[in-house]
């Protein structure tokens, strides 16, 4: 594929962050829109801190999110650690060039050295001692004067004066080469031509400016987008935040919401409407329209996209995608009292009820029990007053002998019995309703109880009366 290459680099050291998830997202939009390459580069050269199921997350993660290794957009996944010769090769040549020197000071002799001048980072002490490679010694860049103007596609120009940047690590002491090099080598050999990252990797764009331009490149376009932030405006941190895409995933938020709303962060679909197909997003999707500002991660604005999407699902979808929680081994009702056709029935008045398709279980259960899991406050709220219980036991009555059990009669005889006593709808509902489901809030209950049938309902709401003395 010819275009445009953009790249997602992440390094397999955790869960995989709903800031990369969002960033893998902008960077595959941009890919696919202007039919260009986005290619995979898992950034594992941290031995201590990578794991290969982390790896195997992003894999995972990214096919979740809908950008998929089948699609022709999509280019690796390469592993930065099989890379390590041309790390090196590319560090000598800076070297033969003149641009890198070898220094043989630890860091021990320049914390010394700077105590005693008063000074702070390394002072280009071995610019021109003309050393050579050796055991502990470290290739350094050597750091040109003037400054570095970074063009930024978000950010506009950025200027950095080099005076302040020191002459930074190119190989250890052991020859290995460092993460800023290995970084822009990669994207260099991989013919990248639009860096679009988390912003706090521009403080380190001078330097790899630098080196792009020493090393005979024209620097990448460079886009550094907003960081996520949390309701105190504070950085996404996996220690205070739930920033796993995994945990989102499994606690049943729907991929084509989560995709949409990472979409919005930091950037708003034209038109104003926010919630919008991936296809529309992937078109309009501009770095040049994206907020200079942190963007606020609001969960609540996320339970409210999911619950659009889970609504806009027919009763078949939402079925499917509910099953792994139907059947989890913590759902609250046996799997061989669950009855798919119940369900199916239920779902229009049960996917308004849900933020989250894990809630749909718990909207429903009382469907699938022998017995509701029951509220003993709730009923006693709802059994408060003589009114209350002269409804419940009318309706009781009026149930026995009802001759067509379906929403219209049933409910019916509720609004009947509620003028009767001089009570509203809502609270003349509330004493059946809790018999029945055994809690105060639910879905509609006519519904409900055509489709429990007769003799359950009527079991029920006699179980509960025994109740009342
Ligand atoms: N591997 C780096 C990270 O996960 C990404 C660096 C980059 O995108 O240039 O933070």
């Amino acid at each position: 594929m010819s275009g445009p290459r953009y790249r997602f680099a992440p390094s397999p050291t955790g869960f995989f962050h709903v800031g990369g998830a969002r960033t893998a997202l902008w960077n595959w939009a941009l890919a696919q829109s202007q039919g260009g390459t986005f290619v995979l580069r898992i950034e594992d050269t941290d031995e201590a801190r990578n794991r290969p199921e982390w790896t195997q997350g992003i894999i995972d993660a990214l096919a979740w999110l809908g950008i998929n290794r089948d699609d022709p957009h999509f280019e690796g996944p390469y592993f930065q650690s099989e890379y390590a010769q041309q790390h090196i090769d590319a560090a000598l040549r800076l070297f033969e060039q003149g641009d890198a020197y070898y220094c043989d000071m630890t860091s021990a002799d320049v914390e010394a050295r700077n105590k005693a001048e008063g000074n702070q980072g390394y002072q280009g002490w071995s610019r021109d001692r003309g050393l050579g490679p050796g055991p502990g010694h470290v290739l350094r860049f050597r750091v040109p004067q003037g400054s570095t103007v970074v063009h930024d596609l978000v950010r506009g120009e950025v200027v950095f004066d080099n005076a302040i940047i020191e002459d930074f690590v190119l190989l250890r002491g052991n020859g290995s080469p460092m993460f800023l090099l290995a970084n822009v080598v990669d994207d260099m050999t991989m013919g990248i031509s639009h860096v679009v990252r988390a912003e706090e990797h521009l403080p380190n764009t001078p330097k790899q400016q630098m080196m792009w331009t020493a090393l005979g490149h024209e620097p990448p376009v460079w886009a550094h987008v907003p960081v996520l932030v949390n309701e105190a405006r504070k950085k996404l941190s996996k220690r205070r935040d739930k920033v796993a895409l995994e945990m989102y995933r499994d606690e049943g938020y729907l991929a084509p919401a989560m995709i949409n709303y990472l979409m919005t962060l930091g950037w708003a679909p034209k038109g104003g409407e926010e919630i919008q197909p991936w296809d529309r997003m992937q078109a309009d999707f501009r770095l040049e329209d994206v907020n200079h500002s942190s963007a606020f991660f609001d969960l609540k604005k996320l339970a409210a996209f999911n619950g659009e999407y889970i609504r806009a699902m027919s009763p078949e979808q939402f079925l499917e995608a509910c099953r792994p929680w139907l059947f989890a081994a913590d759902a609250p009702f046996p799997a061989d009292r669950f009855d798919e056709q119940v369900f199916l029935a239920l779902a229009p008045v049960v996917q308004p009820r849900c933020a989250t398709l894990a809630d749909a279980a718990g909207v429903i259960d009382f469907m699938f029990l022998a017995e509701p899991v029951f509220d003993a406050d709730a009923w006693a709220k709802a059994t408060g007053t003589p009114e209350s219980v002269a409804v419940f036991r009318s309706v009781l009555a009026a149930y026995e002998s009802l001759a067509d059990w379906s929403v219209e009669p049933l409910k019916a005889v509720v609004d009947a019995a509620a003028e009767a006593h001089g009570l509203k709808a809502g609270k003349a509902q509330a004493p059946v309703r809790v018999a029945i489901t055994g809690r105060s809030v639910g879905p509609p209950l006519f519904e409900a109880l055509a489709l429990l049938g007769r003799d359950e309902t009527l079991r029920r709401m006699r179980t509960a009366e025994a109740t009342l003395g």
